[in-house]
């Protein structure tokens, strides 16, 4: 099965795409932030240390969600594939995720960007965090600073995966439908 990561700024669409993949394809769905978001809601020790860090709109420290990765994928079946929402992050996520796929005897297929630009993410951000609880959609300096941390930790990883010739990207400005459309297009690639 291939392993996908989809890729793009936050409000981009990563997870309602993710979501259609796994009703249509049968992936599983792995996504750190809602991940993290039941830490913090359990209030385990992860959770009481990522809750100040999600708010103030920056990168929990890669030890942690690599660990919380690597424990999730453990021993994965081979007929099931992975769609990572919003891992890896950051070029050491990367690495780790390479060191952990290695182990399993697993490998990324691709990665697709969803492409939006940054006016059209904060208006979505907004609209969302007026019907979602997340706290960090509420504020728009917690918007702009994951924009930022976006920017400069995160896009890079772009030439890291072309690098390796994994790199896709699809327009991610049009109805939900269309751009499923094009990323289905890849999948079955
Ligand atoms: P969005 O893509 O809209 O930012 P996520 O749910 O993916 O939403 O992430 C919410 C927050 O959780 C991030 O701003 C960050 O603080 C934290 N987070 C999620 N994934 C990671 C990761 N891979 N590395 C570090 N922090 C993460």
């Amino acid at each position: 099965m291939k392993h996908i990561l989809l890729f793009g700024p936050p409000g981009a669409g990563k997870g309602t795409q993710a979501k259609l993949l796994v009703e249509k394809y049968k992936f599983m769905h792995l996504s750190t932030g809602d991940m993290l978001r039941d830490e913090i809601k359990r209030s385990t020790e992860t959770g009481l240390k990522a809750k100040a860090i999600i708010d103030s709109g920056q990168l929990v420290p890669d030890e942690i969600v690599a660990e919380m990765v690597r424990l999730r994928i453990k021993n994965i079946k081979d007929n099931t594939g992975i769609i990572f929402d919003g891992f890896p992050r950051t070029i050491a996520q990367a690495r780790n995720l390479d060191e952990i796929m290695n182990a399993e005897n697993q490998e990324i297929a691709m990665m697709i960007a969803i492409d939006v630009n940054d006016d059209e993410i904060i208006k979505r951000i907004l609209e969302r965090g007026k019907i979602s609880q997340r706290s960090d959609d509420q504020d728009i300096n917690t918007i702009r600073n994951r924009i930022d941390t976006y920017n400069r930790q995160t896009a890079i990883l772009a030439d890291y995966y072309k690098q390796q010739e994994k790199f896709k990207f699809v327009d991610g400005i049009g109805t939900i439908e269309d751009i499923f459309k094009e990323i289905c297009k890849l999948v079955e690639e």
